[in-house]
């Protein structure tokens, strides 16, 4: 995945320095309730979203049963209509592909629709290592390049940062980058919105090359679908001479009737909109309109391996709605950084460690980011119980990961105490009398301090139960 995570603390770590963050708090929660209220609103409008949400589930699961064959429809259908298709087992050989590309055209920049493929390998740095500049044209992506920063949600990239704040990159960072921002430019969204419009436009009239990614590959026809909702996207797609896709494998769809489907549950779990503003479809190339280049670079990247995974291989239907960030109540507190990926949330928490397994202490603490609670398979467009995964991911870091030995030792521990009651009374009677000596946190060593470090010990009661109860209920009534 991309490089620019690389290095990051585990979950735990990250979320202890966000958490304290009161501003990035404020901002989130703002924003999620906001979405996941209309969000609600606009999927009960429709009486058939049941039936539409098993839909979606069964044309992905069919597909992915199949994907070999759709797959290579879809090659033969992008070579018949003129463009040229890539196959790129992992990031660094789907970067080296277009950066050769580029390259092979004598630029040093492109213009970039928003894409979480080209995030996930990192691209953009893979190409700044080439000499190339990539110039991100979605607005939230334009706030976090401009800003230095990561993106931290799926569908709304800079959501971490507030009006106040954007209007200070704008004029801070503008400049350095092209059209620099308007004198005196105030933090009114429609004042933000011309300054980005003002700044793009000189790009997509300047680049020879875009770069994109795909919502939905049609496999019957090699067509290639991204929704958006600001036309920035739709710019990118047809002013430039040479356009480049690069597409995880499980974006493929059989047919256009399938693509119905998508285009109902997508808009609504994602922005709440009844149908998105801007659907895009380009298949291969055409003469004298749009770019007269056409490369799709189809990526692996670890899909493959999960595919394999009976339980974890419902993480690829995910149409990146971005619905259970909304509804995470981990996700709201500990923002989208700490996931440490493009991929955060709920969604991420299981993705991220099936992409790029679960070696690394990152990648093993993200199935722990989660309380459980099942309200993002709720809200879930194409139904993948994300808790199901999580804990199914939990079984492999205990079985894989040495820290774990820790946590099967204790409940051996209590295993062995829980079945000799005399030694579980007395060491109940013993806690009780010593309660006032108890530290308000065990103060674990190793990897134990990650959970003692975050949770109080509850207080103690005068005397334990089972004393109490023979006490009061000497008769066993209740
Ligand atoms: S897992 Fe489901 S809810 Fe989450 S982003 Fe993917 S499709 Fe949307």
């Amino acid at each position: 995945m991309s490089g620019a995570y690389l290095g990051m603390p585990a979950f735990p770590e990250a979320a202890k320095t966000s958490t304290k963050n009161e501003q990035l708090r404020a901002n989130l929660t703002h924003a999620t309730h906001t979405i996941r209220d209309k969000r609600a609103a606009a999927v009960g409008e429709l009486d058939d979203w049941a039936q539409l949400r098993q839909a979606g589930k069964e044309i992905k699961d069919n597909t992915l049963a199949r994907l070999d064959h759709y797959l290579l429809q879809a090659e033969a259908a992008v070579q018949a209509a003129g463009g040229t298709v890539h196959w790129a087992t992992d990031a660094a050989e789907a970067n080296r592909i277009v950066a050769d590309l580029v390259h092979a055209k004598g630029e040093s920049e492109v213009v970039k629709v928003k894409s979480m493929a080209t995030q996930e390998i990192g691209l953009n740095e893979a190409l700044a290592a080439e000499g190339i500049t990539a110039y991100e044209t979605d607005l939230a992506e334009l706030i976090v390049q401009l800003g230095d920063d990561l993106p931290s949600h799926i569908l709304v990239p800079a959501i971490h940062k507030n009006r106040g704040e954007i209007r200070d990159i704008f004029a801070e960072a503008m400049g350095r980058w092209g059209r620099p921002a308007p004198d005196g430019l105030t933090d009114r969204p429609a004042d933000l919105a011309e300054a980005a419009r003002l700044h793009l436009r000189e790009k997509f009239l300047r680049a020879k090359v875009a770069v994109s990614g795909a919502n939905f590959l049609i496999a019957e026809t090699g067509t290639l679908v991204v929704v958006e909702s600001e036309g920035n996207g739709r710019m990118c797609l047809t002013l430039p001479e040479t356009l480049i896709s690069v597409v995880g494998i499980e974006k493929v769809i059989p047919t256009w009737r399938d693509l119905e489907v998508f285009l109902q549950l997508l808009p609504r779990s994602s922005t709440a909109e009844r149908m998105n503003p801007y659907t895009s479809t380009w298949t291969g190339t055409t003469d004298r309109d749009g770019p007269q280049e056409f490369h799709l670079v189809l990526l692996d990247n670890g899909r493959t391996a999960t595919l394999a995974d009976e339980v974890g291989r419902q993480a690829l239907r995910c149409i990146r709605c971005s619905a259970c960030l909304n509804v995470c109540p981990v996700y709201e507190r500990a923002g989208g950084h700490a996931y440490g990926s493009p991929y955060p949330g709920p969604i991420g928490a299981i993705l991220t460690p099936q992409l790029r397994g679960l070696q690394s202490e990152l990648e093993a603490s993200l199935p722990y980011a989660s309380t459980l609670c099942g309200a993002c398979y709720e809200v879930c467009p194409v139904a993948i119980d994300i808790p199901e995964v999580l804990v199914h991911l939990r079984e492999q870091v205990a079985e894989q990961v040495e820290g774990h030995r820790v946590e099967r030792a204790a409940m051996k521990a209590a295993t062995w105490l829980l079945d000799h009651p005399a030694a579980l009374t007395a060491a109940e009677r013993a806690a009780t009398r010593t309660r006032a000596l108890h530290p308000k946190r065990l103060p674990l060593p190793g990897p134990a301090k990650a959970w003692s470090d975050t949770r109080d010990l509850p207080a103690l009661p005068a005397e334990p139960f089972r004393d109490w109860w023979k006490k009061n209920r000497k008769d066993g009534s209740r």
